[in-house]
């Protein structure tokens, strides 16, 4: 087959194209260097979002961490089985886990990621903005275990850990939960394990509970960020719950109710994030998250 011909650029695209790879390779080589200095641990750079970061390959930074250099670089790689040419962005949950181990990282040497975490009314589109954030690097999003059977588009382990009353029961005796609350007929709690492990590699974690969760974390935890998703007017939520014509009126006046009930709690909350627009919702998530303050 004929080969494409490279596109023609003109000397402007040229130019340009040139000046933004010159500034993309200062960046990564500022990163190493303040890696190599023991400024910074790999972490912060691998929960860094710039492009120009998360296209690095890992064996660059890797061996750029004081002590470690090209030898021990390959050989912890091959052990972990992170290929030689992966790149940052495509790093497993695991891989990072195992590199974390391999490199012992210490408490004092990263900075653990805020604990977020985000209430509000159903129908207020809280999941959306989810999704946004579970594809940022620098968060994960907790996944928690409830007792409700999984809906149709729902995967387990992904969506939640769908786990029976006597698992909960049992979980709940061996301390594993940060929270858990019933709602709506089922029970559901946020794993405490995953949660530490992740803010300890320096991720956010965004736990998206009901409110009396997040009045149990506000209480074992009193660094975590609560933040309140309203929507951008009651009658505009109104019009989200009812809009499946398919609820009964008792159904439909159940869910005002809680509605209301939810909204009443938004004043024990760190901020109010008012959700008219999803990514700038997410933005202001980040924004949060990276030099939290306790109130507006
Ligand atoms: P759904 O069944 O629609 O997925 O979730 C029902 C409610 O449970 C939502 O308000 C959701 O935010 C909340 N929820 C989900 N996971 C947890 C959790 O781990 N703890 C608490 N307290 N609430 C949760």
């Amino acid at each position: 087959m004929a080969k494409t011909p490279p596109p023609i650029l003109s000397a402007q695209a040229r130019a340009e194209a040139s000046r933004a790879g010159v500034v993309a390779r200062q960046l990564r080589s500022s990163v190493k260097e303040s890696i190599a200095k023991g400024e910074s641990s790999i972490f912060e750079a691998i929960n860094d979002p710039r492009k120009s970061i998360q296209r690095m390959r890992v064996s660059e930074l890797l061996a750029a961490v004081p002590g470690i250099g090209q030898k021990r670089c390959e050989h912890i790689m091959a052990k972990i089985g992170i290929s030689p040419s992966r790149r940052i962005a495509g790093l497993g949950d695991k891989q990072l886990i195992a590199l974390r181990n391999e490199l012992l990282v210490s408490k004092s040497s990263t900075d653990y990621g805020t604990l977020i975490v985000m209430s509000g009314p159903g129908g207020v589109g809280k999941s959306t903005i989810t999704s946004v954030l579970r594809d940022h690097p620098s968060f994960w999003v907790s996944i928690s275990a409830t007792t409700r059977a999984p809906r149709e588009s729902e995967r387990d382990s992904h969506d939640y850990f769908f786990i029976s009353d006597e698992k909960f029961d049992q979980m709940i005796h061996d301390d594993e939960f940060l929270e858990w609350a019933e709602f709506a007929g089922a029970r559901y709690g946020t794993p405490k394990a995953p949660v530490n492990q992740w803010r300890e590699l320096g991720k956010h974690v965004l736990l998206e509970i009901e409110i009396a969760g997040a009045r149990q974390v506000r209480s074992a935890d009193e660094d975590a960020l609560l933040v309140f998703i309203a929507p951008p007017s009651w009658d505009e939520l109104v019009a989200r719950l009812t809009s499946r014509g398919t609820d009964s009126p008792e159904r439909r006046e159940a869910r005002l109710a809680l509605a209301r009930e939810e909204m009443a709690a938004s004043v024990e909350f760190d901020h109010i994030l008012v959700n008219s627009q999803v990514e700038e919702v997410a933005a202001q998530l980040l924004s949060l998250a990276t030099s939290p303050k306790k109130r507006d």
